[in-house]
């Protein structure tokens, strides 16, 4: 029997994450210098794992209301009224992937676009197709900035919304404030929902990163993560904020998809969000001065200002990222070809979320390689 004719015609087309194909590749290696993986190398606050194993011991197991523990929504309102002045409506979800998924289903009809920036964040245009809608992106390059003026060259009647990720996944940009409030310009003009992807918040090293809630506070869906902030990306916990509308709507499908958000965890994050994780953003802050010391001078890049990856240009010699990707497997350095997160394939990601002394062995073997 043929299995495969079970599958939807829709769904057959999308490749594996590139990200996964180098994990799998990663695995049967003994000792490779891993600078691919998108997580934080820290662990969860200590309290946080306190309140996680104690709520397990608890008893405290079963399924919270659909929008999440009150005690966390109402600690999450609290933040965003601390930091924004702002009371949106609030709810938890599976990570800020979970809150995303429901954000697209809730909001898309057939055709819809929604614009975005390239190079972006794998899972955007996968995401975008399976609610519907038809994902429009926005190059970017060289500089990464946000570039209003082609944004509002890529609407059309059809847009419904833009999405976007400060700081940015590959490049680890922070986007300036004068580019998000001209992009929330277009977006009142248009009369557009912003998303907003926030979920490297915690880990910016410049000033801070703004976002559209101070600019169109009353059109934004901000989605936000605990992953990331806190080390516990397997935990699975993030949050969206923004009009009651869409986050009730996100809520209704909560119900008949993840449920809720994992008691337990839900717990955990009331606490985490009183730890201070300024410890690990000096650490990071370090990583980001070692990695762009290593790469000055040898790659062409966008010195990073957020989150944990940089985005360098691949060196001359080499005719795609993938080429140059896979001559530093070859000497079991992993690194991410930018064609997983774009139309072109002339760059490459560094997760620096890695111990220094990696971090500066794996930087000398992509130099001796751009020789
Ligand atoms: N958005 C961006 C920009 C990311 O980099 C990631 C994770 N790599 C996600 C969303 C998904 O986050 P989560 O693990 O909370 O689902």
């Amino acid at each position: 029997m043929d299995a495969e004719r079970f599958i939807a015609e829709h769904i057959r087309p999308i490749g594996v994450s590139g990200i996964r194909k180098i994990f799998d590749l990663a695995a049967t290696m003994t000792s490779p210098i891993d600078l691919s993986i998108g997580q934080p190398d820290f662990a969860p606050p200590e309290s946080a794992r306190t309140a996680a194993i104690d709520a397990i011991q608890s008893g405290k197991n079963g399924y919270t209301p659909t929008p999440g523990l009150p005690a966390l929504r109402e600690r999450i309102r609290q933040e965003l009224q601390e930091e924004f002045g702002w009371e949106p409506e609030v709810a938890v979800h599976c990570g800020v992937s979970g809150g995303l998924t429901l954000a697209l289903l809730a909001c898309l009809n057939p055709g819809d676009e929604v614009v975005f920036a390239d190079p972006y964040f794998v899972s955007y245009t996968h995401l975008v197709r399976l609610a519907g809608g038809v994902p429009i992106t926005v190059d970017v390059y060289p500089d990464f900035r946000l570039h209003p003026d082609r944004f509002a060259n890529a609407l059309t009647p059809k847009t419904k919304a833009i999405l976007l990720n400060s700081p940015g996944n590959p490049t680890g940009v922070v986007h300036a404030a004068g580019d998000v409030e001209a992009v929330c310009a277009l977006a009142d003009e248009r009369d557009l929902l912003v998303i907003s992807d926030e979920i490297y918040n915690k880990l910016v090293y410049d000033g801070t990163s703004p976002s559209p809630v101070t600019y169109a506070p009353d059109r934004t869906l901000l989605l936000r993560g605990f992953g990331k902030s806190y080390g516990m990306t397997g935990w699975r916990m993030g949050y969206s904020a923004g009009p009651a509308a869409v986050v009730q709507e996100m809520t209704k499908l909560q119900q008949y998809t993840f449920v809720c958000a994992p008691q337990p965890f839900q717990w955990a994050c009331v606490a985490a969000m009183d730890a201070d994780v300024s410890p690990h953003v000096t650490d990071y802050r370090r990583k980001r001065d070692i990695v762009s010391e290593e790469l000055d001078g040898v790659f062409e890049f966008v010195r990073p200002s957020g989150g944990f990856y940089v985005f360098p240009r691949i060196p001359s010699g080499y005719a795609t990222a993938t080429e140059f990707v896979s001559a530093a497997i070859r000497r079991e350095v992993l690194i991410i070809p930018g064609s997983v997160f774009s139309a072109h394939d002339t760059h490459f990601r560094i997760s620096y979320a890695a111990p220094d002394e990696r971090l500066r062995a794996g930087c000398r073997i992509l130099r001796e390689l751009a020789r």
